[in-house]
């Protein structure tokens, strides 16, 4: 069997008391990712040759996707022991076998670990025989007189060891049920250095909400424009973001409802879709004098499949005539029913082209739209 050099054993054998919960909490999933999946798919994982995962043996079918993600490694699938100890020492006896210079024991409970962290334990490992990480608390504890306004040094995982220095502090130790790996050896020996604040112990079902300042929203954003001719001959007729106006009509295939058409393919621009004319084609009989409202629903429905929610979008419309401030109200009530988002999120503006060219001349009327979306949950 190959040596190993450095190991890395994942503890994930809790039921987690203090989580009232029947799946074990690093079972739990944030965007489709457990706990241990979290600090592995944020670690540079090419640094260890061997994994070693310890689980109650019900819940290792959860830990076999591992695998097949990382097909590279040696895998190892171990039984939690009694306890945090023993499961320490499961772990330790299977890798035995591939004789690794370096393990890192980890809690699978503490997925913020970053890989700077983890790096930094292996290259301390080059010249200490152990590397666990501690933060300093701002917190005091009174033990005794002597030790008043001494700091608090709180220990975490990931901690390094040369492997044989652990594996026979645990076959050796006298000590039963310890509550981390560094206990097992005489606190003179240790080498500690520095840890994260961040690294914290996800315990209670709270502990979840500070997965919100590791997983960032995602923001996208669309364009669309879109112009058509005014139907001089008419007198009425004309919708401009789903609001009649009394004003020619414009000339279309369906309603020529500009002002949601453009808003349609900014939305389509923010799904990285297609345009409006694919989904709606201007030669589709289907689509004759429909209602643009129809389209509007189309694009809020992809939204909505895709879980994403519009956080702003900004319309302008480029026209001669009529004066569209005096319907902004109106526009902006209209938009927030039909896409079922606040008005205060939409802003309708509108400018003239100071009488040049074919909008100048009053022959047409155009509308911009920008749109911004994100897959946070805004509403
Ligand atoms: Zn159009």
């Amino acid at each position: 069997m190959k040596k190993s050099k450095n190991a890395l054993v994942i503890l994930a054998g809790g039921q987690g008391k203090r989580f009232n919960n029947k799946l074990p909490k690093q079972f739990n999933e944030i965007n489709g990712e457990n706990l241990i999946d979290f600090f592995l798919n944020r670690i540079d994982i090419n640094i260890f040759d061997t994994i070693a995962i310890v689980t109650k043996k019900s819940y290792q079918k959860k830990t076999k996707n591992l695998k097949i993600k990382y097909p590279f490694l040696n895998f190892l699938n171990v039984e939690a022991g009694k306890n945090r100890q023993l499961s320490s020492l499961n772990a330790l006896k299977k890798l035995n076998t591939f004789k690794p210079d370096n393990v890192l024991i980890h809690d699978a409970a503490r997925p913020f670990s970053s890989n700077k962290l983890v790096t930094k334990i292996i290259r301390a490992l080059n010249k200490n025989q152990s590397a666990i990480p501690y933060i300093s608390s701002p917190d005091k504890k009174i033990i005794s007189k002597k030790e008043f306004n001494k700091p608090i040094k709180l220990i975490q995982t990931p901690q390094g060891f040369k492997f044989n220095l652990i594996y026979n502090a645990h076959l050796n130790t006298k000590i039963v049920n310890a509550k981390d790996d560094s206990v097992l050896i005489p606190i003179e020996n240790l080498n500690f250095i520095k840890g994260e604040k961040l690294n914290i112990k996800i315990t209670y079902p709270e502990d979840f909400n500070y997965f919100k300042l590791f997983v960032r929203p995602v923001y996208k954003s669309g364009i669309g424009y879109d112009i058509h001719q005014i139907d001089t001959k008419t007198k009425k007729g004309l919708k401009l973001c789903g609001v009649k106006i009394n004003f020619n009509k414009l000339v279309g295939h369906s309603d020529a409802d500009v002002g949601l058409h453009a808003i349609c393919d900014s939305i389509f621009g923010a799904l990285s879709m297609k345009d409006i004319g694919y989904y709606f084609s201007n030669k589709d009989p289907k689509w004759k004098n429909k209602n643009s409202e129809f389209f509007l629903k189309f694009a809020r429905d992809k939204l909505k499949e895709n879980s994403f929610y519009i956080s702003n979008l900004d319309i302008n419309f480029i026209a001669e005539k009529p004066n569209i401030s005096k319907y902004r109200k109106e526009m902006i009530l209209k938009l927030s029913l039909l896409l079922k988002i606040p008005k205060n999120i939409i802003s309708i503006k509108a400018t003239t082209n100071e009488k040049i060219g074919f909008i100048g001349d009053g022959l047409g009327i155009a509308a911009e739209s920008i749109v911004q979306i994100t897959d946070e949950k805004l509403y």
